[in-house]
């Protein structure tokens, strides 16, 4: 059986609670011979400035580059407010992306059934939605140069962001989207913004030749992110598969999430390039919320994003696409049992702690698994 090496990166506030949770899980596929997980643990974010004075340490980066994996918790919180900006938390985070090469962002927006009166919109509109947002993380206006504000000879000022996307950058996410869309339901959206934006011109360009040239087989449609928006939020089951931009994709993803109901349910994954001679993708998963200093320690964290985070990591690292399957339903099994952490309770809910709902979610894996 072969190894898989993890590296823990659990992070500040929460996160080493709900870690722990993502952990048992780990432990008990290998107790089971299920798997063969090596785990490994690092500090990153406030943890990592504590202890080495930097968001993540030398070593521990080396970490992150050995492992074929990266299970993330969360960073932050106000006791490192006022570190020096470049050591800050999140510079951790933004140090993993790039060193990882973490070019391809995946949110998941699925809506379980126990939870569908907890979304904004109507239980009809939401139940059984399942859709998923590829975005480009590494490109785009975020990044682009120049980026400055300048004070102009008047004495006024000016601000400017570069949105810039090369036709590799575009490919490769393309490439992404199309694959994951025939493990599910083979329907792409592309979503820019083509009718004002010259890079929104070449993104459309691109996408339609790798369309054509490898992906024929999968349905391809074509959205202005603008309409998107709208759509995501009258009809969001329309959707299967949603590629865009980095900045299209940070408001796409944040309202898609939205419709689930909480932050406390919602897992990430981050995919770089697949390795030339192994075929195997850098990878890091992470719950989308932060480290929610206002709970932490008390056992109130819903540990649910960040295990259903595990269960990617199960499905897009390791080929374990069935256990990933198990788990989420564990998650849905657990939460159909009207019991909650307090972030998604709902009247008549019962509430437990972190540590219940994980071990809850583990007895109905155990049960899955037979
Ligand atoms: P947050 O996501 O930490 O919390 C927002 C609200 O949601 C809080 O009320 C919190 O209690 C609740 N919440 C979040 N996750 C939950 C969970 N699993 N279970 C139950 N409730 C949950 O966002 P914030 O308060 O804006 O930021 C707190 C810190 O986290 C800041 O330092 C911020 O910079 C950092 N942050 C980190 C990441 C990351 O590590 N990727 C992402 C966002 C924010």
């Amino acid at each position: 059986m072969q190894t898989y090496r993890v590296l823990l990166l659990a992070g500040d506030g929460i996160g080493p609670e709900i870690m722990a949770e993502a952990k048992k899980i780990l432990d008990w596929m290998n107790a089971q011979g299920i798997a063969r997980f090596e785990t490994e643990e690092g500090l990153v974010g406030g943890a990592a400035y504590d202890a080495h004075g930097v968001a993540i340490s030398e070593e521990d980066m080396d970490k992150a580059l050995a492992a074929d994996a990266v299970l993330f918790g969360a960073v932050g919180g106000p006791k490192w407010d006022d570190v020096p900006y470049d050591v800050r938390p999140e510079a951790g985070l933004l140090r993993l992306r790039k060193d990882l090469g973490l070019f391809a962002n995946l949110r998941p927006a699925i809506c379980y059934p126990a939870l569908a009166d907890a979304s904004s919109l109507k239980r009809e509109l939401v139940e059984g939605l399942d859709i998923l947002i590829v975005r480009e993380l590494t490109g785009g206006v975020y990044f682009g140069q120049p980026k400055e504000i300048v004070t102009l000879e008047s004495g006024e000022k000016r601000a400017v962001d570069s949105q810039l996307y090369f036709e590799h950058e575009v490919e490769r996410i393309a490439r992404v989207a199309f694959d994951l869309a025939r493990t599910r339901r083979n329907l792409v959206h592309s979503s820019d913004k083509k009718n004002v934006m010259k890079t929104g011109v070449l993104w459309d360009e691109v996408v339609r030749r790798v369309h054509a040239a490898d992906y024929a087989d999968v349905e391809l449609q074509h959205i202005l992110a603008d309409n998107c928006a709208m759509q995501l939020v009258r009809q969001p089951k329309q959707f299967d598969v949603i590629v865009t931009d980095n900045l299209f994709g940070d408001i796409l993803s944040d309202v898609a999430a939205m419709l689930t109901g909480s932050l406390g349910m919602l897992p990430s994954a981050s995919l770089g390039a697949p390795d030339e001679a192994t075929g195997k993708r850098k990878a890091l998963y992470e719950p989308v919320h932060g480290s929610a200093p206002d709970i932490a320690g008390q056992g109130k964290a819903n540990p649910i994003a960040m295990i259903a985070s595990l269960a990617m990591m199960l499905r897009y690292s390791f080929d374990m696409g069935d256990w990933a399957e198990k788990v989420e339903q564990a998650i849905a099994e657990a939460l159909a049992e009207g019991v909650a952490t307090a972030d998604i309770a709902r009247e008549g809910s019962r509430i437990i702690s972190t540590a219940e709902m994980g071990d809850l979610i583990l007895n109905k894996l155990q049960a899955l698994a037979g």
